[in-house]
């Protein structure tokens, strides 16, 4: 099956092979490693290497903390501010479903406001520069740097004023080409699109960002506190901590992001020209500077094939193709796992749906 999910979403096959065969005895030691103690020597020993490839894959200089923390990128909405707002206001683009329900979530733990949206545009581009307005006080600007329902990916980022700390929801594009971690304050991503299992998030965020959190953060929600326990203030997601890793080992035996971009950009390249060259039978209908490599929604001219396109996909193997409700039609989420044969199965079926009902 090829799985086009927005996630949970397709993980690499050799990493599944290998979970399953180390279920039952990981490393000789007659139990899975979610049967082991979180502060025994080999979880720990997994939890380190987890991180140190983390580290060489996403280039993290070495003043960022990486936590390993539970409760999905939704839960970061809330405690974001609440460790960074430090009594001030922050800034937040909205550049989508995301980001706006960051904001929404974030104004129930102090003052934030609205930099810049492309809402009026529906939500099918990243803003342009002149379109943003940061206040120099914020304590940090919030953005969604791939927006996995709008399907809008920003490749040039926004530059708030000189010590306001950009912070990026990564979760649906983490991984999934090279990106400059010194230009952001903090990094966070759910883990299960191009991470691993869900339950797990990850916060990659600058030193002298921790420490002032409000004096009402439970101490688990408390990155300062995560970070001098080294994630273990309580039990970790240990599976998910593990699985990633494997993940993490993946990658860079594929050659590293660069590597992984490149695939990337073919499989994006490949689904977009058949969309663009449909004539109109199918539509993507975000700017093609902003088009997201990872999420691809798009609509069939007459909603009425929906149904038959979904039934064929089901027919071909191909699942996870219905759209968000919020925007309907179709969405093929083409994360690191996904193949280039996956997308030729898809291009092939779009392709000869067309020719028979177009
Ligand atoms: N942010 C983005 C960009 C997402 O795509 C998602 C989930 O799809 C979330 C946040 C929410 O993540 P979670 O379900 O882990 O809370």
């Amino acid at each position: 099956i090829f799985n086009f999910s927005a996630g949970p979403a397709v993980l690499p096959t050799p990493v599944l092979e290998q979970v399953r065969d180390e279920l039952l005895d990981w490393h000789g030691r007659g139990m899975s490693i979610m049967e082991m103690s979180h502060r025994g020597k080999d979880f720990t020993g997994v939890i380190e290497e987890v991180e140190a490839d983390l580290r060489e894959l996403m280039g993290i200089p070495a003043n960022y903390k990486v936590l390993f923390l539970q409760g999905g990128a939704t839960q970061q909405f809330a405690q974001i501010p609440m460790n960074l707002l430090a009594g001030r206001s922050a800034d937040y683009v909205l550049t989508g479903s995301w980001s706006k329900k960051a904001y929404k979530e974030a104004q129930r733990i102090g003052d934030v406001r609205v930099a810049g949206s492309t809402e009026a545009d529906r939500f099918t581009r990243a803003p342009r520069a002149d379109e943003l307005q940061f206040d120099p006080r914020a304590a940090y600007a919030h953005i969604c740097t791939n927006e996995t329902i709008h399907g809008v990916e920003m490749f040039e980022l926004p530059e708030p004023p000189a010590g306001v700390p950009l912070v990026a929801d990564m979760s649906s594009h983490i991984l999934s080409r090279p990106m400059d971690v010194s230009r952001y304050g903090l990094i966070y991503a759910g883990a299960q699109k191009n991470i691993g299992p869900a339950g797990l998030v990850i916060v990659i965020v600058r030193e002298d960002l921790l420490g002032k959190a409000l004096p009402t953060t439970p101490s688990v929600m408390d990155f300062a506190t995560m970070a001098e326990h080294g994630s273990m203030l309580n039990t970790p997601p240990t599976f998910g901590i593990y699985l990633a890793g494997l993940v993490f080992k993946n990658l860079k035996a594929q050659g590293g992001l660069a590597a992984v971009e490149e695939a990337n950009i073919a499989k994006a390249n490949l689904l977009y020209s058949a969309i663009d060259g449909s004539g109109g039978f199918y539509v993507n209908p975000v700017e093609v500077a902003s088009r997201s490599r990872m999420n691809v929604p798009f609509t069939l001219a007459d909603p009425a094939l929906d149904a038959d396109f979904l039934a064929e996909a089901a027919a071909r193997q191909l699942s996870g193709l219905k759209g968000h409700k919020s925007v309907g039609g179709m969405r093929a989420s083409l994360y690191n796992a996904m193949t280039i044969a996956g997308v030729e199965a898809l291009v092939d079926l779009m392709q000869d749906f067309a020719a028979r009902k177009a």
